[in-house]
């Protein structure tokens, strides 16, 4: 029985995968098409999507003021920090102390400039709706007619995992709906370097993926797009032929994703209750905050 039903799923896996790459490929390019179309016009503000705007700032500032209603008392987790160290998380979940800011004025700017570019893009998205003509992709709208997105969409979860329950935070760039009516995830990120930089990616870096995994949990939505964008482009008189400036991954969560990632929460939640220190990952020391405090712990 065993030996004839392997090639059967073998065969199952390969054609789910097939389908999976021709999905991916027909998302991918509709959302490279949507960026560019939108791109390829000039046109003023639009009212309408200004005064969205508008609503969408007076309910951020709202929930900016609300205090937050998840359990204080449960380890919580969030998107963000999906790929980060387990020693972090707890030191995160235990308030531990955090290191003296040595970040430096530069960097300070370089993380607004990314912002801005972030609200640019969701801006343009719902100008798209509007300026491209039958368009692919138009954002989700929540029940208060908000886009799906940033503060509007914020939640939280509690989970219970392998006996273990604790809390999962966040909020995403953004979900879209395809013209087929599915969601699909809008993951945004900017390169700052160079534009080559948008060239040389292969694929989505590990930690971005993880975090759409960390958003499919919170947010039920398995297809994400990752786009990259690089904030320096080309010269402006390359025209036509300068170098690409954006480049768009799909990738499809999977239930064993969601499992990995679940169990090292409950991990890091159970040390969280016994007190016992996870071991170190130095590989992911670089933005780590708890780096004094980690030194201090006896191996
Ligand atoms: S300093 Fe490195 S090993 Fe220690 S908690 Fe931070 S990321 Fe983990």
């Amino acid at each position: 029985m065993s030996l004839l039903s392997k090639p059967t799923e073998l065969r199952e896996q390969v054609l789910a995968k097939k389908e999976g790459n021709k999905r991916g490929d027909e998302l991918v390019q509709a959302f490279h098409n949507h960026i560019e179309a939108v791109n390829s016009k000039d046109y003023f503000d639009i009212v309408e999507v200004e005064e969205l705007l508008l609503k969408e700032q007076a309910h951020a500032i709202e929930v900016m003021k609300t205090p937050k209603t998840y359990p204080k008392e449960l380890a919580r987790f969030s998107p963000s920090s999906s790929d980060k160290c387990e020693r972090e998380l707890f030191f995160k979940a235990n308030k531990a102390e955090k290191d003296e800011d040595t970040g430096h004025p530069f960097q300070r700017r370089w993380t607004r400039n990314s912002t801005a570019v972030h609200g640019a893009i969701q801006r343009q998205l719902l100008e798209a709706e509007i300026v491209v003509e039958n368009p692919d992709f138009v954002v989700l709208r929540l029940e208060n007619g908000l886009p799906a997105w940033e503060k509007n969409i914020e939640d939280w979860k509690v989970i219970e995992h392998n006996g273990v329950t604790f809390v999962l935070f966040g909020m995403c760039d953004g979900i879209l709906q395809y013209k087929d009516g599915t969601k699909v995830g809008f993951e945004y990120k900017t390169k700052s370097n160079s534009v080559a930089q948008i060239k040389q990616l292969k694929e989505p870096s590990p930690s971005h993926r993880l975090q759409c995994v960390a958003y499919s949990i919170l947010f039920g939505v398995d297809e994400w797009l990752i786009t990259y964008e690089s904030v320096a482009k080309d010269k402006w008189t390359t025209n036509e032929n300068a170098r690409p400036d954006f480049k768009i991954f799909y990738t499809r969560i999977t239930e064993q994703d969601r499992t990995i990632l679940l169990n090292k929460w409950a991990r890091v939640a159970e040390k969280v209750d016994t007190g016992y220190v996870p071991a170190p990952n130095p590989s992911k020391c670089m933005f780590c905050p708890y780096k004094k405090v980690c030194g201090e712990v006896n191996e």
